[in-house]
Protein backbone atom coordinates (compact mmCIF):
# COMPACT_ATOMS: atom_id res chain seq x y z
CA UNK A 1 0.00 0.00 0.00
CA UNK A 2 1.71 3.60 -0.60
CA UNK A 3 0.05 6.86 -0.01
CA UNK A 4 1.03 9.93 0.14
CA UNK A 5 0.37 13.22 2.29
CA UNK A 6 2.04 16.58 2.84
CA UNK A 7 2.70 16.40 6.24
CA UNK A 8 3.46 12.82 7.72
CA UNK A 9 3.28 13.15 11.89
CA UNK A 10 4.75 9.88 13.51
CA UNK A 11 2.85 9.70 17.00
CA UNK A 12 -0.58 10.26 18.18
CA UNK A 13 0.48 11.16 21.53
CA UNK A 14 -0.82 15.03 22.93
CA UNK A 15 2.08 15.96 20.84
CA UNK A 16 0.81 14.59 17.33
CA UNK A 17 -3.04 14.87 17.95
CA UNK A 18 -2.50 18.65 18.58
CA UNK A 19 0.08 19.11 15.01
CA UNK A 20 -3.07 17.52 12.93
CA UNK A 21 -5.43 19.51 14.20
CA UNK A 22 -2.93 22.74 14.23
CA UNK A 23 -2.10 21.63 10.48
CA UNK A 24 -6.31 20.81 9.67
CA UNK A 25 -7.01 24.89 10.82
CA UNK A 26 -3.73 25.83 8.36
CA UNK A 27 -5.54 23.88 5.09
CA UNK A 28 -2.60 21.61 5.21
CA UNK A 29 -2.73 17.56 4.72
CA UNK A 30 -1.74 15.62 7.02
CA UNK A 31 -1.66 12.37 8.63
CA UNK A 32 -0.38 10.81 11.69
CA UNK A 33 0.86 7.12 11.84
CA UNK A 34 0.56 5.41 14.95
CA UNK A 35 2.24 2.38 16.55
CA UNK A 36 -0.52 2.03 19.11
CA UNK A 37 -4.13 1.14 18.82
CA UNK A 38 -5.17 4.21 19.98
CA UNK A 39 -4.97 8.07 20.75
CA UNK A 40 -2.87 9.28 24.22
CA UNK A 41 0.74 7.90 23.43
CA UNK A 42 2.59 7.87 27.09
CA UNK A 43 -1.49 7.54 28.36
CA UNK A 44 -2.03 4.93 26.36
CA UNK A 45 0.98 2.53 27.00
CA UNK A 46 1.53 2.90 30.67
CA UNK A 47 -1.24 1.38 31.98
CA UNK A 48 0.51 0.43 35.05
CA UNK A 49 -1.01 1.03 38.70
CA UNK A 50 -0.91 4.25 40.31
CA UNK A 51 0.01 5.38 37.07
CA UNK A 52 -1.08 9.20 37.19
CA UNK A 53 0.48 13.04 35.97
CA UNK A 54 2.49 14.87 38.77
CA UNK A 55 1.75 18.20 37.72
CA UNK A 56 -1.93 19.51 38.35
CA UNK A 57 -4.57 17.81 35.69
CA UNK A 58 -5.81 21.61 34.97
CA UNK A 59 -2.51 22.26 33.96
CA UNK A 60 -2.08 19.14 32.02
CA UNK A 61 -5.12 20.07 29.63
CA UNK A 62 -4.66 21.29 26.23
CA UNK A 63 -5.51 24.87 25.95
CA UNK A 64 -6.44 25.50 22.13
CA UNK A 65 -9.93 24.47 23.09
CA UNK A 66 -11.33 27.24 25.72
CA UNK A 67 -15.19 25.32 25.32
CA UNK A 68 -13.34 21.98 26.11
CA UNK A 69 -11.28 23.69 28.97
CA UNK A 70 -14.48 24.96 30.61
CA UNK A 71 -16.83 21.60 30.02
CA UNK A 72 -13.72 19.34 31.18
CA UNK A 73 -13.82 18.75 35.10
CA UNK A 74 -11.23 16.82 35.89
CA UNK A 75 -12.39 14.19 38.81
CA UNK A 76 -8.77 14.79 40.91
CA UNK A 77 -6.18 17.56 41.49
CA UNK A 78 -3.25 15.14 40.28
CA UNK A 79 -5.41 12.76 37.31
CA UNK A 80 -4.96 8.69 36.66
CA UNK A 81 -3.55 7.31 33.88
CA UNK A 82 -7.32 6.20 32.72
CA UNK A 83 -9.04 9.61 33.25
CA UNK A 84 -6.25 11.23 30.93
CA UNK A 85 -6.70 8.32 28.39
CA UNK A 86 -10.13 8.80 28.47
CA UNK A 87 -9.69 12.81 28.38
CA UNK A 88 -7.05 12.21 24.73
CA UNK A 89 -9.58 9.99 23.65
CA UNK A 90 -12.29 12.40 24.17
CA UNK A 91 -9.89 15.06 22.13
CA UNK A 92 -9.78 12.85 19.31
CA UNK A 93 -13.36 12.43 19.09
CA UNK A 94 -14.47 16.10 19.73
CA UNK A 95 -11.77 17.17 16.75
CA UNK A 96 -12.78 14.02 14.82
CA UNK A 97 -8.80 13.59 14.24
CA UNK A 98 -9.27 9.65 13.80
CA UNK A 99 -10.43 9.99 10.29
CA UNK A 100 -6.21 11.12 9.66
CA UNK A 101 -4.56 8.76 12.01
CA UNK A 102 -3.51 5.60 10.78
CA UNK A 103 -3.21 2.89 14.09
CA UNK A 104 -0.99 -0.48 14.37
CA UNK A 105 1.56 1.44 12.01
CA UNK A 106 4.83 1.44 13.42
CA UNK A 107 7.41 3.22 11.14
CA UNK A 108 10.59 1.66 10.91
CA UNK A 109 12.49 3.98 8.33
CA UNK A 110 12.05 7.32 7.13
CA UNK A 111 14.07 8.85 4.30
CA UNK A 112 14.65 12.08 2.83
CA UNK A 113 14.99 12.33 -0.85
CA UNK A 114 16.75 15.86 -1.02
CA UNK A 115 16.19 16.07 -4.91
CA UNK A 116 12.86 15.36 -5.00
CA UNK A 117 12.29 16.86 -1.52
CA UNK A 118 10.14 14.11 -0.45
CA UNK A 119 10.32 12.02 2.88
CA UNK A 120 9.92 7.68 2.22
CA UNK A 121 8.09 6.35 4.97
CA UNK A 122 8.39 2.43 5.72
CA UNK A 123 6.13 1.02 7.97
CA UNK A 124 6.82 -2.41 9.65
CA UNK A 125 3.99 -4.50 6.88
CA UNK A 126 5.89 -2.90 4.20
CA UNK A 127 3.37 0.04 4.22
CA UNK A 128 5.05 3.36 2.11
CA UNK A 129 3.74 6.46 3.15
CA UNK A 130 5.06 9.39 1.25
CA UNK A 131 5.30 13.15 2.57
CA UNK A 132 6.81 16.86 1.84
CA UNK A 133 7.50 17.06 5.50
CA UNK A 134 8.19 14.35 8.46
CA UNK A 135 7.79 15.03 12.34
CA UNK A 136 8.65 12.92 14.82
CA UNK A 137 6.18 13.44 17.02
CA UNK A 138 7.69 10.16 18.84
CA UNK A 139 7.68 11.42 22.32
CA UNK A 140 10.63 10.71 25.45
CA UNK A 141 10.44 7.24 25.86
CA UNK A 142 9.47 5.24 23.44
CA UNK A 143 11.74 2.20 23.92
CA UNK A 144 11.36 -0.12 27.35
CA UNK A 145 14.45 0.85 29.52
CA UNK A 146 15.30 -1.72 32.52
CA UNK A 147 17.46 -0.51 35.21
CA UNK A 148 20.71 -1.61 35.28
CA UNK A 149 20.80 -3.38 38.69
CA UNK A 150 20.54 -6.90 40.00
CA UNK A 151 17.16 -7.89 40.28
CA UNK A 152 15.52 -4.93 38.96
CA UNK A 153 14.99 -6.48 35.18
CA UNK A 154 12.12 -8.98 37.29
CA UNK A 155 10.54 -5.99 38.81
CA UNK A 156 9.91 -3.41 35.93
CA UNK A 157 9.19 -6.05 33.22
CA UNK A 158 5.66 -7.10 34.10
CA UNK A 159 5.01 -3.05 34.09
CA UNK A 160 6.80 -2.71 30.81
CA UNK A 161 4.73 -5.27 29.04
CA UNK A 162 2.48 -2.23 27.31
CA UNK A 163 5.18 -0.42 26.33
CA UNK A 164 6.43 -0.16 22.86
CA UNK A 165 9.74 -1.40 21.77
CA UNK A 166 11.67 1.12 19.77
CA UNK A 167 11.68 1.04 15.96
C1 LIG B 1 3.73 8.05 34.33
C2 LIG B 1 4.03 9.33 33.57
C3 LIG B 1 3.65 10.54 34.13
C4 LIG B 1 3.89 11.72 33.44
N1 LIG B 1 3.48 12.88 34.01
C5 LIG B 1 3.70 14.03 33.38
C6 LIG B 1 3.28 15.26 33.96
O1 LIG B 1 2.71 15.28 35.05
N2 LIG B 1 3.52 16.39 33.29
C7 LIG B 1 4.15 16.40 32.07
O2 LIG B 1 4.32 17.47 31.48
N3 LIG B 1 4.55 15.25 31.50
C8 LIG B 1 4.35 14.08 32.11
N4 LIG B 1 4.76 12.90 31.53
C9 LIG B 1 5.50 12.96 30.26
C10 LIG B 1 4.61 12.65 29.06
O3 LIG B 1 5.27 11.65 28.30
C11 LIG B 1 4.38 13.90 28.25
O4 LIG B 1 3.68 14.85 29.06
C12 LIG B 1 3.52 13.74 26.99
O5 LIG B 1 2.45 12.84 27.18
C13 LIG B 1 4.36 13.32 25.82
O6 LIG B 1 3.53 13.41 24.69
P1 LIG B 1 4.12 13.22 23.24
O7 LIG B 1 2.97 13.32 22.29
O8 LIG B 1 5.28 14.14 23.04
O9 LIG B 1 4.74 11.75 23.25
P2 LIG B 1 4.11 10.33 23.63
O10 LIG B 1 2.94 10.49 24.50
O11 LIG B 1 5.26 9.51 24.11
O12 LIG B 1 3.61 9.78 22.24
C14 LIG B 1 4.50 9.32 21.27
C15 LIG B 1 3.75 8.37 20.35
O13 LIG B 1 4.60 8.05 19.25
C16 LIG B 1 4.38 6.70 18.91
N5 LIG B 1 5.57 6.21 18.23
C17 LIG B 1 6.85 6.19 18.67
N6 LIG B 1 7.67 5.66 17.76
C18 LIG B 1 6.88 5.34 16.70
C19 LIG B 1 7.14 4.73 15.44
N7 LIG B 1 8.38 4.36 15.08
N8 LIG B 1 6.10 4.55 14.59
C20 LIG B 1 4.83 4.91 14.94
N9 LIG B 1 4.53 5.47 16.12
C21 LIG B 1 5.54 5.67 17.00
C22 LIG B 1 4.18 5.99 20.25
O14 LIG B 1 3.48 4.77 20.08
C23 LIG B 1 3.37 7.03 21.01
O15 LIG B 1 1.99 6.81 20.90
C24 LIG B 1 4.55 11.70 32.19
C25 LIG B 1 4.94 10.47 31.64
C26 LIG B 1 4.67 9.30 32.31
C27 LIG B 1 5.11 7.99 31.69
Amino acid sequence: MEQRTEVAIIGAGFAGMYLLHRLRGLGVPARILEAGGGVGGTWYWNRYPGARCDIESIQYSYQFDAELQQQWEWSERYATQPEILKYAEHVADRHDLRQDIQFNTRIRSATHDEAASEWTLIDQDGGVTTARFCVMATGLSIGSQLAAYPGAGELCRADLSHRPMAA
